[in-house]
């Protein structure tokens, strides 16, 4: 359904912006078309020459060849141009990348290209539509709305548990969304997303990593680096140095890497959502801001980094954990409720879907809902 949707749409801007280079091959045409300079494809066309006030001293106009007598377009040239779309013929060395930085100035949003043609790859002396303004930052459709999981990891090790999944298992699942046109996207781009300044490829999906246990850099990290997946490693800071957990300096290899965005998870993995035994409100909301405080204080200290999300221990929040998280400038924060997040999702409780040691792979695909059907016309 929703990819008829898709192709029709691509049909209606293959042909409005095809008919007028039709209409302009059968009817002589004064002058003859060049194709646009690719570096500024993105740019609207400059304004044609009145019609009515031609140059006084024009070359005269070659005389249009026939049919018959013009060359097929070459490979990597551009069919056609309006402000909405551009329609190239792939030549032999395009990929949604390279077209992606050539038209829209931006390498990483060939995905938009693969959205809109409803293809995976590039293939020489395919026609592609580029579309140039095109956004729908909301995800939404007429049959549903897009929404984003995040998965939640905690530890990865030879012999699975719930909380532990195997070097091979997370292999597998990073291979699955590599190879099914899954798109890894970083929090801050749903940070961005929900504030509707951005929109996600169709299936965008975040990998999460909970507690800065060892296993998320030995394991985890060159699996993901060998992908490019970009992950978020939400850490408590007193795990730190443990015996069992990340160093500061696994963390800022980590942290400059490109690959992990290391962020937030309390400073002692207390659970915020509860008071302690006679602990007053002062006392209680003193010690919710220092455990939302002091960890992002030591991790912009040591791993000189933004810090714009936190991830609450056990995934439990209230009015009160979520106001200290708003007033120390979290962008958003995440639960571990399952399920996917539309752009109307509160950014403070946002669903995770923790990923266990038992689940296959048949488990792992129902846990990415990208989109959620519904007649909304
Ligand atoms: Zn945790």
């Amino acid at each position: 359904m929703r990819l008829r949707k898709t192709l029709s749409r691509k049909a209606g801007a293959l042909a409005a912006v095809l008919l007028p280079l039709v209409l302009a091959c059968a009817i002589p045409h004064p002058r003859p078309v060049s194709p646009p300079a690719p570096t500024t494809a993105a740019k609207p066309p400059a304004p044609a020459p009145p019609a009515s006030k031609p140059a006084a001293k024009a070359p005269k106009p070659p005389k249009p060849k026939r049919v018959s007598e013009r060359a097929p377009p070459k490979l990597g040239t551009v069919l056609a141009k309006d402000r909405e779309y551009v329609v190239v013929l792939a030549g032999p060395d395009d990929t949604l990348r390279s077209l992606a930085a050539r038209h829209l100035g931006d390498a990483s949003r060939g995905w938009l290209i693969a959205d809109f043609n409803s293809i995976d790859r590039v293939a020489p002396g395919q026609e592609i539509v580029i579309p140039l303004t095109f956004e729908n930052p909301t995800g939404v459709g007429v049959d549903g709305y897009q929404t984003v999981p995040i998965l939640c990891y905690h530890r990865f090790g030879d012999k699975p548990a719930k909380m532990v999944v195997t070097p091979k298992a997370f292999a597998d699942q990073m291979d699955f969304l590599a190879q099914n046109g899954y798109r890894v996207v970083p929090m801050v781009d749903i940070a961005d997303f929900l504030q509707g300044k951005r929109a996600l490829p169709q299936r965008a999906v975040a990998i999460t990593m909970d507690d800065g246990y060892k296993s998320a850099y030995s394991v985890a990290y060159p699996i993901l680096k060998q992908h490019g997946f970009q992950a978020t490693l939400y850490v408590y800071t007193d795990f730190v140095g443990t015996s069992e957990g990340l160093t500061w300096a696994q963390l800022s290899e980590l942290a400059t890497s490109g690959v992990i965005d290391v962020q937030p998870h309390s400073k002692s993995h207390a659970n915020l959502a509860q008071a302690l035994p006679g602990e007053d409100l002062d006392a209680y909301r003193q010690r919710i801001t220092d455990e939302v405080e002091v960890p992002r204080r030591l991790l912009a200290e040591h791993l000189k980094i933004p810090i714009h999300t936190f991830a609450f221990p056990y995934g439990n929040a209230n009015d009160l954990v979520v106001e200290v998280v708003q007033k120390e400038d979290y962008r958003i924060a995440a639960t571990v409720l399952r399920g996917g997040n539309p752009f109307f999702a509160y950014p403070y409780l946002l669903r995770r879907t923790m990923i266990f040691g038992e689940d296959d792979l048949d488990a792992f695909r129902g846990k990415l809902e990208v989109f959620r059907s519904q007649r909304l016309r």
